[in-house]
């Protein structure tokens, strides 16, 4: 019966999105011997000229390199331009830097260029055969109940309709195929927007080199402001400014001296990395632009359409993982590929029910990862308990995992991630609870010794 089609009959799948996680999407789908037609709304990446030339870089961390690696491109990726950050750098406002390591040695997130990235996997997807990549190709409009979509070819301004077998919206935070979604199935939505916007700014090599500590993720946390900086194999860095998007409007609005006098007050080793010109001229002329997170269930409709990637599930960045979540997508939808033998009637709804309450955790885990980002670093309280999570961890490597290693550095999944943690830090207060009781005690019993002896 149809029901039981071979894994890699070859069937066609239209993937609407050639970001990071349609490209790599359309690889794995090639491997499993599906017919895939790319479109992508843009012009190609590879020929796109950018104004500033300049582009923000992303954390990769191991769920997005396992998805790599299941296709042959993780050495690959790595060898086009990766600087591994071991930790997080901490800017003081004296300007004191202070480091404090991700997690064990050897352990590290590898800041990435986006578009050298997306390039590199739209390359490697159209070395399949049996990928076709069409740019400047948009998607206008898909009817679910009958399986088509409507591209609309900007080369040539005419529609054309597809019936593909499947289709897979890899078509971002604005997904269109998740509109398509809304239209046909019982959607599950919700759509949160930060009052913090962010802009990017850039700190450019000194004497062809670093102008800082090359390795790290450099971070000015000024509650209720944070800046981070990634670096660059150029020598460069990536800075990126979260601040309320109305502070962005007001410092714009009044203008280069109050942008100066912002950034001496709060940001003053900043203004020096950046040059004050190339600051202030940045900082008015840049964007500042809206953070968004969005949760949505189920992911697909019937064994017709599911979304993945950021369409469906766009999280703020604080804790670097939406890529990765959506690379990591694509290693959930092969294995229920090949869990059900290819039949897209259970390996829809097996795709939704598995992935989307995990994703749902992530983008929760980053709300709370930006509080950490703006004032938790500097706390004393928090390095403590830092520490005391990686003795935890040492006394018992396989029972106490802390947050952030589980998120960066495993696979384990998203939600069991959240309930681990909170088991964790029950476990970890009600200790603590229970040794300051024990040390009132025994100050306790010491005290009424030395009274006695009086
Ligand atoms: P996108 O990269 O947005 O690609 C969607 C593609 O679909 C685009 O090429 C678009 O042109 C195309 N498209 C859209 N509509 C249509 C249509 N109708 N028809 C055809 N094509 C269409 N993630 C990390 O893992 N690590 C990080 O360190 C990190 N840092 C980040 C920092 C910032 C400031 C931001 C904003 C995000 C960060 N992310 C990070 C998240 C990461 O950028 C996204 O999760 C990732 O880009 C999602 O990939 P995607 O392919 O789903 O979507």
């Amino acid at each position: 019966s149809s029901n039981e089609a071979p894994p890699n009959c070859a069937r066609h799948v239209a993937v609407i999105g050639g970001g990071l996680v349609g490209s790599l999407q359309a690889c794995f789908l090639a491997e499993k011997g599906f017919e895939v037609e790319l479109f992508e709304a843009k012009e190609d990446i590879r020929t796109r000229k950018y104004a500033s030339g300049r582009s923000i870089n992303l954390g990769l961390s191991h769920r997005g390199r396992e998805a790599l690696k299941l296709v042959g491109l993780e050495d690959e990726v790595i060898r086009n331009g990766a600087v591994p950050m071991h930790g997080r750098m901490i800017h003081s406002l004296s300007g004191k830097t202070s480091a404090q390591a991700y997690g064990k040695k050897g352990q590290n997130v590898l800041s990435m260029d986006r578009r050298r990235l997306n390039e590199t996997l739209l390359t490697a997807a159209e070395s399949y055969p049996n990928v076709k990549t069409h740019f400047r190709h948009k998607l206008v409009q898909a009817e679910l109940d009958k399986g088509t979509i409507v591209i609309l070819d900007r080369n040539t301004d005419r529609e054309f309709t597809l019936r593909p077998d499947l289709i897979v919206g890899c078509d971002g935070v604005n997904s269109a195929m998740r509109a398509a979604l809304f239209e046909y199935g019982l959607i599950n939505y919700s759509q949160e927007y930060l009052t913090h916007g962010y802009m990017e700014l850039h700190i450019p090599a000194k004497d062809g080199k670093f102008a800082m500590e090359a390795n790290y993720l450099h971070v000015w946390p000024r509650e209720p402001f944070t800046m981070i900086a990634t670096p660059n194999p150029d020598g460069t860095f990536n800075c990126a400014l979260f601040l309320p998007l109305e502070e962005f409007a007001d410092i714009k609005i009044r203008g280069r001296q109050v942008c100066l006098e912002f950034f001496r007050e709060h940001f003053p080793d900043a203004v020096t990395l950046i040059g004050e010109q190339e600051l202030t001229e940045s900082f008015i002329a840049n964007r500042a632009c809206k953070l968004m997170s969005i949760k949505c269930s189920p992911y697909h409709y019937k064994d017709k359409a599911v979304i993945i990637g950021d369409a469906a599930h766009a999280m703020v960045p604080f804790y670097g993982q939406g890529m990765n979540c959506g690379f990591e997508d694509c290693i959930v939808f092969s294995e229920a590929l090949d869990k059900f033998d290819g039949d897209l009637a259970k390996v829809l709804p097996a795709f939704s029910e598995y992935r989307s309450p995990d994703a749902q955790a992530m983008c929760d885990l980053n709300l709370y990862n930006f509080k950490e980002m703006r004032s938790l670093v500097n706390s004393r309280w928090f390095l403590f308990r830092k520490y005391l999570d990686w003795f935890l961890q040492w006394l018992f490597p396989k029972r106490h995992i802390p947050l952030y290693t589980m998120v960066t550095f495993s696979r384990i999944r998203y939600g069991e991630v959240v309930r681990r943690w909170k088991r964790q830090t029950k476990i970890v207060n009600w200790t603590l609870f229970g040794m300051a009781c024990l040390s009132v005690v025994v100050t306790g019993i010491f005290i009424r010794r030395f009274v006695n002896l009086e």
